[in-house]
């Protein structure tokens, strides 16, 4: 039996995402200063930002998680091919929007000739030609899937790594979506824990999600990599937010805007309003919030933006996620 409000929180996270990135492009690479100055709080999804989009359209964030739930629902115990496969086709869309650290990944894969087993090496290519930089968010915007689809933390920890490597070689990178994951994880969860009575403050849940990433066996060979990133408590205050596409900055904003808020609605709002990489900050915030208060806590005002196509895909991601989760049980 799939329990109901397991499907309400997935469908919450995948369209949590994709409501935050629509809502958020709006603002990308605005400051907080020019948007009081445009929209005072912006509160609707209205389109337009850099890439001009029509209300509703989404961007490279919503792209790349539904090419990896994809990846993961055709293959979820060697998702790496299938989700590279599914990159490329959105590649050939000719996006106008690839990320800095995406696009050198995709050119080293394929300028190598590489098969899709070899994304690593691609990555790896990157992280060099970038100059030893890639812990940007471009990994983190699509590692929602993840933490939806597999149920041993070990799993998901393992997962997470490897498909943030295969276009951000950074190990700052991946461990940022193995604790991202490893919290929406206990999010999700904490479902059945509320049913029995136990419930979880979101300072408890979190603290669970980094205690268990550190007690992995896999963590230990990216420890000294970790070492260098301060220590994330909740809470987190205003003036540790630096909305920029540095992974951890990101993080830290998106918990800020997830954990200070009482709804999906507040948390996203106010994780767009930073300005900044808002797209993102918008979409991972949006992911925690929707499997958190799950489908029914997004105004239907935001829903009612995007068209049945977007839904469609959308609701495929879910169902590819829910066949994973019941296979795997
Ligand atoms: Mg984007």
């Amino acid at each position: 039996m799939r329990p109901r409000g397991i499907e309400e929180r997935i469908r919450g996270g995948i369209y949590g995402v994709a409501i935050g990135d629509a809502l958020g492009a709006t603002l990308e690479y605005l400051d907080r200063n020019e948007i009081g100055r445009k929209y005072g709080q912006l509160r609707d999804i209205v389109g337009g930002g850099w890439l001009s989009l029509k209300p509703g359209s989404w961007t490279d964030d919503t792209e790349m998680t539904l090419a990896v739930a994809e990846g993961i629902a055709e293959s979820p115990d060697d998702p790496v091919p299938r989700i590279g496969a599914a990159f490329i086709r959105w590649k050939s869309t000719n996006p106008p929007d690839i990320g800095p650290t995406i696009r050198a990944a995709f050119h080293a894969w394929e300028q190598g000739g590489l098969s899709h087993r070899e994304w690593h090496l691609a990555a790896e290519r990157a992280h060099e030609m970038l100059g030893g930089r890639s812990a940007g968010n471009g990994a983190l915007m699509r590692t929602l899937p993840v933490s939806l689809a597999y149920a041993d933390p070990r799993t998901v920890f393992r997962r997470a790594v490897e498909i943030a490597r295969m276009t951000h070689w950074d190990p700052i990178a991946g461990l940022s979506c193995a604790l991202y994951c490893l919290f929406a994880r206990e999010l999700l969860e904490g479902t059945r824990e509320k049913s029995m009575g136990i419930g979880l403050g979101l300072g408890a849940a979190f603290q669970r999600a980094k205690d268990l990433m550190s007690s992995l066996e896999g963590f230990r060979e990216f420890e000294p990599a970790w070492r260098s990133v301060p220590e994330i408590r909740l809470p987190i205050s205003v003036s540790a937010l630096n909305p920029t596409g540095y992974a951890v900055n990101s993080l830290i904003c998106a918990l800020w805007a997830f954990t200070e808020h009482k709804s999906f609605e507040d948390a996203v709002v106010a994780a767009v309003n930073l300005g900044g990489d808002a797209d993102t900050i918008g979409a991972i915030t949006g992911g925690l919030a929707g499997v958190h208060w799950g489908y029914g806590s997004i105004p239907t005002r935001w829903i009612g933006k995007l068209t049945a196509d977007q839904r469609a895909r959308l609701d495929s991601a879910v169902q590819g996620i829910l066949r994973v989760r019941e296979g795997s049980t």
